[in-house]
């Protein structure tokens, strides 16, 4: 099987017990996290939307049977009341304070390397101490000249940070990361 939906979970202690590393799939709304699973998937078993989330569920998935991951729709940037959001930070924290968390994927939209909410994730996951890999998705949408300008932004808004190009289009960075993933031991 290439890949199996786990569910969408809104309590922490509702999580189900996988034996694969889990891996956090972070980034803005529509930028790219549902088409990055079905990519590795090889299967179209997430569900890409083209309006922005306001679901603040945590959407799980286990891939090809190596990796559980964990699709944060629109991680705390989607439009909702203070007490879903505390809801939802508490998902969070419990999924990646689990003993089977090992990593995450940032993806960031290759076309706008310099958001602060883009900043703000990266240099929380560097504060926290996790392990991640900053995704430049959609690079397909670049030209040269972009493209080199975006890797030099990109190296001064997550300063120390494993960065790629990705695009679902042209299959760039598939192999990188799934390497990357592959190195992760449950
Ligand atoms: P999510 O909200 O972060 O899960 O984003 P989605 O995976 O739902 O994608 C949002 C939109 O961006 C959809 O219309 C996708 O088809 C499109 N998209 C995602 N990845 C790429 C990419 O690499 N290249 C291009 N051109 N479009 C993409």
């Amino acid at each position: 099987m290439s890949a199996v939906f786990l569910g969408s979970f809104v309590a922490p202690n509702t999580l189900p017990e996988q034996r694969q590393p889990r891996v956090a799939i972070l980034g803005r709304s529509n930028v790219g996290k549902s088409s990055l699973i079905n990519l590795l998937a090889g299967t179209k078993i997430a569900k890409v939307s083209k309006t922005p989330g306001k679901t603040q569920t945590l959407n799980l998935y286990v891939v090809k049977d190596r990796w559980v991951f964990g699709d944060f729709p629109g991680y705390g940037f989607a439009k909702v009341s203070k007490v879903q959001r505390k809801t939802f930070q508490r998902l969070v924290d419990h999924f990646l304070n689990e003993d089977h968390f090992q990593y995450a994927i940032q993806i960031v939209d290759s076309r706008h390397p310099a958001m602060s909410t883009d900043m703000e994730l990266h240099e929380w996951l560097k504060s926290s101490g996790v392990k991640h890999l900053i995704v430049l998705n959609k690079s397909d949408k670049l030209n040269q000249k972009e493209r080199n300008a975006t890797q030099k932004q990109a190296a001064i808004s997550f300063p120390g940070a494993a960065i790629i190009f990705a695009s679902n289009i042209t299959n760039e960075g598939k192999r990188e990361i799934e390497i990357t993933l592959d190195q992760l031991k449950s």
